[in-house]
């Protein structure tokens, strides 16, 4: 079959997308290639046509769980084998799954970049027949990005395991320096490069300097018809604004990490289908939802860097239809911003006791805890131990890369069990404890395959099939647990924190204060690209595109800076020819100010005079009082 075909087979779609078709021929000629295509431009179909293509299996890199299970969802949708692996998934759950990956069927393996730190899973890599490895967000490998992953790092030690196989990594943003830093680290011999322009003729950046936010934000909302996003900085900004827009009368809804599972998946359903106008959110909104007719995105504040900037803005128009991308940004903000920047940074002593705090809050004992993975709930941590919750955050990263801890993000994995002791054993214990023995039929008969792998369960069902509360089932399967019969993993919706070494005490943790420096360096300049942004009257595209790296970008037309050129240009032309009919008006006759002002026919009757005025002042017409001539 050829690519064309898979892709009609598989995907429907009738032609590939620009770019597409050369990146998936360089990946079938064996080359190491770097895709930058923007955001909505179809990146997976770049390895998932030529991995169909090939023999084997391939693997996928991509440091979003939420996003690789979609793409693991959507994948099987279409009739191809894939799987996920990432932090929070069982041992033995991770061995079925890579055991699979070798001698199975299965297309795509997913993994998380943490996962790469294990020797079990690139021990298994060794024994795959791998045909492709793909690094989606490969700019998380530079900590020149804007969203550096230690752990992204390990990559190239799995290439040394298949030296042979072709590597492509792909992002929706890079500056020049990011894309050579991406070649270097993820080893990538002799590249092809890839890049499609960044410019979105449709999408009309506009910067609004203004003290009444929420009134400028009703403002566009009502002038702006279709979907919208509304970014903020914090969760509680997100209830309140919504509740304003609500009070308004316009459909509106809030979305942040923090929210139950369920209630934000259906909060995203409603926003997806347009039952629900307007979301607004922090930046945990928008990773992998794929909504076409955004109309409008406006952030409330100043952005962090201008490459969260144009991912988050991206998300209106991708239907290429007229879309706006507004950015509410007043003085206080950006004295505000720079002022947190150095707020939120935090000094080695401040690592260093969030790494301690964070033992005493799992228990763990020095020289303890190598291997443990936890779910983490940063809000309850930071409370526990009154912390500032961005510089936490910050820690962990420093944390994370000094090799100390990884931290995944958000996930939600439904609960699980296996039986991990033989069919005679649970039999016998049945037997012997009558009082279990409607629980262990009831997952035996509802949730086929427990005793080879782990199985989604649902303790409420569970529940309700033998008379018990939710809460009782749960007890009993840590009863069974406990007496090894089986595995029990509770459903957890946190992102989860693995230690990579055993605990240790203050004297022995190395924090690198070089790289400290070099982010804050970093960060620095980040934000001052953002600051210039807002504040520097050019077209708001030939800025963006000249920050990545795109020189001598033609100017968009439709940005506030281009509009209000063209504003002055229009009332300059304006003035130009009122001017002339005045004087050709007055070439033939004296006129009364009346006479004058009916005979001209461009301009507004205010235009109009304010003209003769000037022409008077300039001493290019004059008057009697009451006639006007020349
Ligand atoms: P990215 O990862 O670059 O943000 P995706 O790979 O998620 O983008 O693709 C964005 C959307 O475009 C998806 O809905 C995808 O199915 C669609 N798409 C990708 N390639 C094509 C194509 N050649 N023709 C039509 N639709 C496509």
């Amino acid at each position: 079959m050829s690519e064309a075909e898979i892709l009609k087979r598989y995907w429907g779609y009738d032609t590939f997308r620009p770019l597409q078709a050369d990146i998936i021929s360089s990946v079938l000629k064996g080359q190491d290639t770097l895709a930058l295509l923007p955001t909505g431009g179809g990146k997976s179909i770049c390895f998932q046509v030529p991995a169909m293509s090939m023999d084997g299996i391939c693997i996928v890199i991509s440091p979003l769980i939420a996003l690789m299970k979609d793409q693991v969802e959507n994948l099987k949708a279409r009739g191809i084998e894939a799987v996920a692996i990432y932090s929070g998934m069982g041992k033995r759950e991770i061995d079925i799954l890579l055991d699979n990956c070798i001698y199975g069927k299965i297309k795509f393996l997913y993994l998380s970049p943490e996962r790469l730190l294990s020797d079990l899973v690139r021990t298994r890599i060794s024994y795959m027949n791998v045909s492709l490895f793909a690094v989606d967000e490969a700019h998380c490998v530079s900590q020149w990005g804007y969203d550096f992953r230690p752990p992204y790092l390990q990559i190239s030690a799995i290439r040394e395991i298949h030296p042979k196989v072709p590597m492509l990594a792909l992002t929706a943003t890079a500056t020049q320096f990011v894309r050579e830093d991406i070649i270097s680290k993820l080893q990538l011999a002799s590249a092809q490069v890839f890049v499609q322009s960044f410019g979105r003729k449709n999408l009309s950046y506009v910067v609004i300097d203004e003290e009444d936010k929420y009134k400028k934000l009703l403002s566009v909302v009502r002038n702006v018809t279709g979907s919208g996003l509304v970014y903020v900085r914090n969760r509680r900004e997100t209830s309140e604004i919504a509740l304003f827009l609500q009070r308004n009368g316009i459909s509106a809804d809030f979305y942040h990490a923090g929210i139950e599972k369920e209630d934000r998946f259906r909060k995203q359903e409603l926003w997806k289908n347009g039952k629900l106008r307007v979301m607004v959110a922090t930046n945990a909104f928008g990773m992998g939802i794929d909504k076409a007719d955004v109309r409008f995105v406006v952030h409330m504040d100043l952005p962090e860097s201008l490459e969260a900037y144009y991912q988050e803005a991206g998300r209106a128009g991708r239907d290429e239809r007229k879309a706006y991308a507004v950015l509410l940004a007043n003085h206080a903000d950006q004295l505000s911003l720079k002022a947190k920047s150095i707020d939120h940074f935090p000094t080695v002593d401040e690592i260093k006791k969030v790494y301690h705090y964070l033992g005493s809050f799992y228990q763990l004992a020095y020289g303890a805890g190598m291997g443990l993975t936890f779910g983490f709930d940063l809000a309850d941590f930071c409370k526990r131990f009154n912390l500032g919750v961005m510089k936490t955050m910050a820690s962990m990263k420093f944390l994370e890369h000094d090799g100390y801890l990884t931290l995944s993000d958000n996930i939600f994995l439904p609960s699980r069990v296996m039986f991990t002791a033989g069919h005679e054993d649970v039999y016998r214990f049945q037997i012997e404890n009558a009082g279990y023995d409607p629980l262990i039929k009831s997952i035996l008969r509802s949730y086929g395959g427990a005793f080879e792998q782990y199985v989604k369960i649902n303790e409420f069902e569970i529940g309700k099939r033998v008379g018990l509360s939710a809460n009782a089932v749960v007890k009993m399967l840590g009863t069974l647990q406990e007496r090894e019969l089986l595995s029990y993993l509770p459903q957890t919706d946190q992102p989860q924190l693995s230690y990579l070494q055993p605990r240790r005490d203050f004297i022995h943790l190395d924090i690198d204060v070089k790289y400290i420096a070099l982010r804050k360096d970093i960060q620095e300049k980040q934000i001052r690209a953002v600051l210039a942004y807002a504040g520097t009257p050019v077209c708001r595209s030939v800025q963006l595109l000249g920050y990545f790296d795109e020189p001598n970008a033609p100017k968009c037309g439709v940005c506030d800076v281009c509009l209000a050129e063209k504003k002055k240009e229009d009332q300059a032309d304006l003035a130009d020819r009122v001017d002339f009919e005045i004087v050709t008006l007055l070439q033939s006759d004296k006129l009364s100010v009346e006479d004058l002002i009916t005979g001209i026919k461009s301009g507004t009757e205010n235009e109009k005079l304010e003209r003769v005025r000037e022409l008077l002042d300039g001493g290019k017409i004059k008057t009697d009082g009451k006639y006007y001539y020349l």
